[in-house]
């Protein structure tokens, strides 16, 4: 079996600690690598690396910092097949998913071209007789993030490249369902040209994201994964004083006004609900249609799609629409909540529960689930089940539709389906949430916007990517600056007196 390794000061290390987790191929569910858990000693030793890197690629100026970013972007486009199949591999999802999942990520490399623009500061003459102002955006040092494994490829990109980009040395915590892509991405960013202990991947789980929240050195930590671990990492990463953005879990709700195209409203239902498995944080897990009657239509086009789902691994290529979730463990949380469903009373009107895939019988996938009749009171509507599972929830009115979505304690997407302009903009208005969709399911902002939830999905004042990362990266430093004017006046030889 492989044995993966860490990155650290430009190569492979082997794990000390002697604990490792399974890297599974969910699939087949075999055991397919194990993967170390660093220690605190051996991340510890990773920031060392990091600390004595860093002050140099911060002196290298912008613009230099830069065209390792768009070589990284030609390596990436060159190496698009093998990463999607690495991850495809590890995550299950399909191929052209993965390698979205590097391209989401590549976009936000391309934005980060532009750091010699964004870093440029402000400068005010004459702020002052003789005074001139400027602010400088000074590279934080040593950064770090932890992400989760549902995008191994973007969200690592969407961190280390404007924090490299800035000037500041990186530690990446990915997670340990699927490491192979990460530990890819570091090796070509080496290829681009990066120095060595700029970019490392320090594998593990809670010990060496514990050791990342407590030591001293970084300064900064990025956090993508569930609510209760956000919040985790926000209260304990804050205390030590250091800057974090934790992003966290999501309950997406599409609302489907009478007036939508019903077709278009399935069809991007089906896409945003099922796709990935339902393994994303903008998935729609709630379908609102507003009144019975789009209630009905709705479900009635709903169904014959969603039967015609095809489940299956990545290695059927364009055959399949979704793979398996990650792990058995995911498989079973998903299924106790749809049983849960049923139990508490929704109709379960596609039940994916029995299905079971000829050859792959020991594989962790999960066939497809319509519920109707949601209530809020319910498990399968409170929380998040990160797996095809669909929930619609009627509404009578607008106004409940919207009250629904504004008191979920998720905020990260929403989606309004309707032909009607005054009511999709009341709703982007009103509604509490950070993404939001008209007519569009899964509204994820383009690199050189911000991508960040409200409410229970996120923590922290500054989105990811776009302009906000290169300010979450970098510290402001702002100098006020006079110089006399006496040495234009030449020599003074005679001993200087108070008059
Ligand atoms: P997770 O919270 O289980 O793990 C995320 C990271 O935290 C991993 O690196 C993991 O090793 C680490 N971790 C896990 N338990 C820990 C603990 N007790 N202490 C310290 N660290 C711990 O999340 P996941 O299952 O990998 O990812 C799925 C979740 O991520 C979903 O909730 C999804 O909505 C969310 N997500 C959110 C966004 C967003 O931008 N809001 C994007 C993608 C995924």
């Amino acid at each position: 079996m492989q044995e993966l390794t860490h990155y650290i000061g430009g190569a492979h290390v082997k794990g000390t600690s002697g604990r490792f987790a399974d890297v599974f191929n969910p699939a087949t569910g075999e055991v397919q690598a194990r993967v170390p858990l660093a220690s605190a000693a051996e991340l510890a030793h990773a920031v060392e690396v990091a600390a004595a890197a860093q002050p140099a690629w911060a002196a290298v100026n912008p613009q230099r910092r830069a065209r390792v970013m768009m070589k990284f972007v030609d390596l990436l486009n060159r190496d698009m097949d093998k990463l999607a199949e690495a991850l495809s591999r590890e995550h299950g999802k399909t191929l052209p998913d993965a390698a979205g999942d590097v391209q989401r990520g590549l976009e936000v490399v391309e934005y980060c071209i532009a750091a010699p623009q964004m870093l440029k500061g402000e400068f005010t003459d004459s702020a002052g007789p003789g005074i001139d102002m400027y602010s400088m955006r000074q590279a934080l040092g040593v950064t770090a993030g932890i992400t989760p494994f549902n995008f191994p490829a973007m969200i690592p990109m969407w961190m280390f490249a404007p924090a490299i980009a800035c000037g500041n040395a990186f530690i990446l915590k990915p997670s340990e369902r699927d490491p192979s892509v990460p530990l890819m991405l570091a090796e070509l960013m080496e290829e681009a040209g990066l120095p060595k202990g700029i970019l490392q991947v320090v594998n593990g789980d809670k010990e060496a994201v514990d050791a990342i929240l407590d030591h001293p050195v970084i300064q900064s930590i990025g956090f993508v994964g569930s609510t209760p671990i956000a919040e985790y990492i926000y209260g304990r990463g804050c205390s030590n004083g250091k800057r974090v953005q934790c992003f966290g879990g999501a309950k997406n709700h599409m609302i489907v006004m009478p007036d939508a195209d019903m077709d278009q409203a399935a069809d991007a239902l089906v896409g945003a609900g099922y796709g990935a498995a339902g393994e994303r944080c903008m998935a729609i897990s709630v379908a609102v249609p507003v009144g019975d009657e789009t209630a009905d239509r709705l479900i009635e086009k709903l169904v014959p799609r969603i039967e015609k789902l095809k489940v299956g691994p990545y290695t059927a290529g364009k055959d399949v629409d979704y793979g398996p979730v990650v792990t058995a463990a995911a498989k079973e949380n998903i299924l106790r909540l749809v049983n849960s469903g049923v139990e508490q009373g929704a109709k379960l009107v596609v039940d994916g529960r029995d299905f079971s895939l000829q050859g792959y019988e020991d594989g962790f996938f999960v066939g497809p689930h319509l519920f109707d009749n949601v209530t809020p009171d319910m498990d399968i509507y409170k929380k998040e089940i990160f797996g095809p599972v669909l929930s619609t929830v009627r509404a009578q009115s607008y106004e409940e539709a919207l009250d629904l979505a504004m008191s979920h304690e998720y905020g990260n997407g929403t989606a309004i389906f309707t032909r009607d302009g005054d009511t999709a903009r009341d709703f982007a208005n009103r509604i509490n949430i950070g993404m939001v969709g008209i007519n569009v399911p899964i509204p994820v902002p383009l690199a050189y916007h911000t991508f960040g939830g409200w409410k229970k999905s996120a923590f922290g004042d500054l989105n990811q990517h776009g302009p906000d990362a290169f300010k979450f990266y970098t510290r402001t430093k702002t100098v006020t600056a006079r110089w006399p004017s006496g040495i234009k006046e030449g020599g003074e030889f005679s001993i200087p007196v108070m008059e």
